[in-house]
């Protein structure tokens, strides 16, 4: 599996580029809720619902003193507001409750497993928003699986996986040194501009050569043609 990571991901890179990682490290915290809010919405969105949230309050302490209607209302852009509301206030009120202030610092030292399961524990925080966190503000070497990476993965052949939880835990593994970053970006890309739910257009996909759905799509690429393909792998 390493072996087809690492040329999907050469792939990707060649042909969309090195995505650029904010070198910053933004709050784990803020990027918890921000991907909260991301959930069943577009970045848009979810994005203005973060910046509303934001406007409201001087710190994350606020929200324990905010009624659950009115931070629903206050992120409602982002859809499911009621359900976002409730994973925020209780993500908040266990924190303060738990660990006796509002901070995600006590994962600093957890590896990525254990911060996995620390993260999972928060009521409406699943494995997919727990790896952004550990990605985006704690740079670990991770690679979220949302629906598009999963698709995309289980199209090509290299997991065979009915759930985007369980691609993550099957290739968390075999992440190419230091490419976590590239890799999630470059993979949600192309589920949204060539390998679609529907009609993926594999004629113009840069991973078509090494992909086993695209044999039935097009009909054309034989399996040995594929396999041989990572066999005479020259990254
Ligand atoms: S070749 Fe087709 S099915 Fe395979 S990754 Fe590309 S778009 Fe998706």
């Amino acid at each position: 599996m390493k072996k087809e990571l690492e040329k999907i991901n050469s792939l990707l890179k060649n042909y969309f580029g090195i995505p650029k990682l904010n070198k910053r490290t933004p709050n784990p915290l803020d990027i918890l809720i921000g991907t909260i809010l991301s959930q069943n919405t577009n970045d848009k969105n979810s994005f203005k619902a973060y910046q509303n949230l934001k406007s409201k309050i001087s710190s994350w302490d606020d929200i324990l003193k905010m009624r659950t209607s009115t931070l629903e209302s206050i992120i409602k852009v982002a859809g499911l507001g009621k359900q976002k509301a409730n994973s925020i206030k209780n993500l908040i009120k266990n924190l303060k409750s738990v660990n006796g202030k509002i901070s995600l610092d006590f994962l600093k030292n957890a590896d990525d497993d254990k911060a996995i399961e620390e993260l999972t524990k928060f009521k409406g925080v699943g494995v997919k928003t727990a790896s952004c966190v550990l990605l985006f503000s704690m740079k670990r070497n991770v690679c979220p699986v949302d629906t598009h990476v999963h698709r995309i993965l289980n199209r090509i052949g290299v997991v065979k996986t009915n759930s985007p939880d369980k691609t993550y835990f099957a290739i968390k593994e075999f992440i190419p040194g230091n490419n976590g970053h590239s890799l999630h970006t470059n993979l949600l890309r192309l589920g949204r501009e060539f390998c679609l739910p529907k009609n993926p257009k594999c004629s113009l996909c840069p991973l078509e050569s090494i992909c086993h759905y695209s044999e039935k799509n097009l009909g054309k690429t034989t399996l040995k043609q594929k396999n041989d393909f990572f066999l005479l792998d020259k990254i």
